[in-house]
């Protein structure tokens, strides 16, 4: 494979095909010298590692119109920073910046190291942000490999071994791609081709910019890449949810720091086992429950069947909200919430 012609092409299509993100300086703007602002970048990356752009986009301006800044961020209450990341998931991820955006307040200055290695040791930066951040805001030539560029080279290469097993091998073909002279244009080319054309169903290889050098193309199985090994059933929990009302007003408690949804205002709940539990474990109160159905909800690593307990009454240490005040919560108890009321 000619790489020289590869990255040639690459960038010549990005260049004219560049997606416009909010968070982007363009190939156009760059060459004027606009220069991306590592605060926006790193946000965005943080927020992409589980969603997609069209829905971190409107998080991404909410939180870019209130806090402006990486130091306006570090400044924000812990429960005001979980409330404003309410259905963007992962909450770990949510302290995790938290802690990043303090850690470069406080111990620099308010200005985001410029190195991957500088960046890696940020508290909650992992290698894949750190590279990300370096190339799109510093123009380091890191080696950017999220799911899109993955399936990319495996198509590329018709990288027979399956995933996650050919991680490595992966990676290793997306840096062998880096052009030197513009890194930060060639991961972002890379992301947007596999964002835009290199779709994971039906790519659109009459689109490509890469097709003539692309081998699973060669061959017409591009739809069969990455290969994949079987994926193991995801094991499924039960528990209980209770909807406890006082008027108006809903019930909800502060789960705990550690663990999942760790932090944040709930329902409270049974604990979630691989059985359904007897009894009311958990309950807030004792009253007359009602039982209003079930939910389902897919966690990463496991799927939970809920059932769904509602009654009025009192209860001691419960945070009271007006039904309004449930839209922040995390979408598995606003889902529970919602069968019941
Ligand atoms: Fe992907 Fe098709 Fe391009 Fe190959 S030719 S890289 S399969 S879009």
């Amino acid at each position: 494979m000619n790489v020289t012609d590869l990255r040639a092409r690459l960038l010549a299509w990005y260049d004219q095909n560049a997606r416009d993100l909010p968070w982007r300086v363009g190939p156009g703007d760059h060459a004027a010298g606009v220069r991306a602002d590592p605060y926006r970048v790193w946000l965005s990356e943080v927020m992409l590692q589980q969603t997609t752009v069209p829905h971190a986009t409107p998080y991404f301006l909410s939180f870019t119109r209130r806090w402006p800044t990486v130091g306006d961020l570090a400044a924000v209450e812990d429960g005001e920073l979980m409330a404003a990341w309410a259905g963007l998931g992962y909450y770990a991820r949510a302290r995790n910046l938290l802690a990043c955006a303090r850690a470069v307040a406080r111990d620099h200055g308010g200005v985001f190291p410029d190195t991957e290695e500088g960046l890696r040791a940020l508290p909650g930066v992992g290698a894949y942000t750190a590279a990300a951040v370096a190339a799109i805001a510093f123009d380091r030539a890191a080696n950017v490999v999220d799911g899109n560029v993955e399936r990319v080279m495996s198509r590329l290469f018709a990288v027979e071994e399956p995933m996650p097993d050919s991680k490595p091998a992966l990676k290793a073909h997306a840096g062998a791609l880096i052009d030197a002279h513009r890194p930060r244009d060639c991961a972002q080319a890379l992301m947007d081709l596999g964002a835009t054309v290199c779709k994971p169903k039906s790519p659109l290889c009459d689109r490509c910019p890469l097709s003539m050098h692309c081998a699973a193309f060669a061959r017409g199985d591009q739809d069969s890449f990455p290969r994949k090994t079987k994926r193991a059933a995801r094991p499924r929990r039960f528990g209980i949810a209770y909807v406890l009302t006082k008027g108006d007003a809903v019930a909800l408690v502060r789960r705990p720091d550690k663990g999942l949804l760790g932090g944040m205002l709930g329902l409270p709940t049974s604990d979630w086992t691989s059985a359904p539990p007897p009894g009311l474990p958990g309950a807030p109160t004792t009253a007359d429950w009602r039982d209003m159905g079930e939910i389902e909800h897919v966690f990463t690593h496991f799927s939970l069947t809920l059932r769904v307990l509602r009654a009025e009454g009192q209860a001691a240490d419960v945070v009271w909200t007006d039904r309004a005040g449930l839209a922040a919560l995390p979408s598995v108890f606003l889902k529970a919430a919602r069968i019941a009321l």
